[in-house]
Order: C-alpha cells, then structure tokens, then sequence
C-alpha cells in the first residue's frame, strides 16, 4: 500500500515532468482516494478502460492519454462528464504521464520500444529535454525493409504498413510512438535509413520517397502500450501495490 500523495511525488521526480513542456498536465488529473493498494494501467483513460478499473476495484487509474488537451473544450459536459463521474464516484484517481513517459530513459514508450525491437539504442533527437523523446539506435543485422515489417507486426501484434524511401537495408533506425511523423526529416537528415513512429497521413509517402527514407507506421494504440505497462510494474515493485494492465484493442 502506498500513499497517493507519496505515489504521485515518487511518479513525477521518476520522469522528470518539471523538464518537459506537454499538452496536458502531467500527473494527478482527478483526485480519488488518499491510499492505493491496486493500479489498473492502459493507454487512453475512455470509459471502457474506466469500467475495466472500477471492476477490478483499482485505487488509481494510471495511463498516457489522459485529459484537459490544450485546445479542447474545458467545460466538463458529454462523455468527459461520463468519465470524470464514473471516477469521482468510485473514488479512483486519474494519474497521466504523456511526454514524459514517451521520453523516459529505461521505462518510456521509446526505450521500451527500442528493447522489444532488438535495437541498441545510440542517441536521441526530436524535441524535449535530454536531446529530445526519439530516440535512434543500431541493429546489430542490417535487415531488409520487409524483415523490419515483419518483425514489427510480430512482436506488437499488428501489422503496420511500411512506405519504402530507396531500396537500401536498414541498420540505422530512429523511433518515436504515437503521433510523431512529424520527425521523419529530422530522421532522414541524421543519415538513418528507416524510421518508425504510430500514424500515417498523406504527405508522409511522398517525403519518404523524396528523401529515400523508410517510413514504417506501426499503430499509435500499438507502440504506446509499453511505457505505462512498465511504469506500472515498477510501482507494484518499489510501493508493494498490485498493477493490473487492461488492453484495450485499438486499430489506430
Ligand atoms: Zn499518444
């Protein structure tokens, strides 16, 4: 058992929230009750990973996507009241770590990532503190682009659709989960020959092409189930709390 104020405190000095400009606020969201004996953890705090928490009886509700989006609506109507009630009434506080549980050294999106892939981790670039959350690294076997598809459909459980920049194999590789094409350039100028990240939209083909870049789009949902999952095994480690992860599928 832990303390939520304790939890919270342990959780937000662990990754480093105050070296990061998000968002979204970082860390408590809504305030349940003051002890934790269980943690329920998933990717995005919807009502079915809520319903999952309150069925389990968690505590604590940890996750990556949580609320209060810059830019969104800040009046709590629709299905951000549902959600936000449903918490309230069952006492369980919502505890959200986005940037920083991309970027985290050992327990991010990213690293996580990087282990599950086989990749030996050699730099960083992107935005953020400690040369940015992407990271880049080395296989220790150039493997073709199709092999590289095939290992990532293998290991995350979905396929993900691979655009091909030139014919070349791949042996340097930069990553960033969820929504993070918007590096591919900055990929391509470090000289790597093939770069992952969650999503794909229309530009992404072409400059892949122009720049003779790999560009593979392995699912948002996909590549950002890790990082919470292992930040959520370290607490059941370091505070004797039990953490429960919900996967909840998701195509995206
Ligand atoms: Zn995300």
């Amino acid at each position: 058992m832990a303390s939520l104020q304790q939890l919270v405190e342990y959780c937000d000095t662990l990754l480093g929230v105050a070296d990061y400009q998000d968002y979204a606020p970082n860390g408590l969201q809504v305030e349940g009750r003051g002890e934790v004996r269980r943690i329920v953890s998933g990717v995005t705090a919807s009502q079915a990973l809520i319903e999952a928490a309150i069925e389990r009886q968690a505590d604590l509700l940890l996750v990556h996507h949580g609320y209060f989006w810059k830019g969104e609506s800040p009046v709590i109507t629709g299905i951000k009241q549902r959600r936000i009630r449903a918490l309230l009434a069952h006492n369980i506080s919502l505890l959200a770590y986005h940037l920083p549980l991309d970027g985290h050294a050992a327990l991010g999106n990213n690293a996580q990532l990087g282990r599950l892939l086989g990749i030996t981790v050699e730099g960083r670039f992107g935005s953020g503190p400690g040369g940015g959350i992407a990271m880049w690294g080395t296989f220790s076997q150039p493997l073709s682009p199709a092999d590289l598809a095939a290992r990532l459909g293998e290991r995350l459980g979905r396929e993900p659709l691979l655009l091909e920049g030139d014919g070349r194999p791949v042996r340097r590789i930069g990553w960033c989960s969820g929504g993070a094409e918007g590096y591919l350039e900055q990929a391509a100028a470090l000289g790597l020959d093939a770069y992952i990240s969650g999503e794909l939209a229309e530009p992404t083909m072409h400059i892949a092409r122009e720049l003779g870049i790999h560009y593979l789009a392995a699912g948002h949902h996909a590549t950002e189930r890790y990082g919470v999952q292992a930040l959520g095994d370290h607490l059941a480690d370091h505070f004797a709390v039990e953490n429960y992860f919900v996967d909840l599928p998701n195509p995206a």
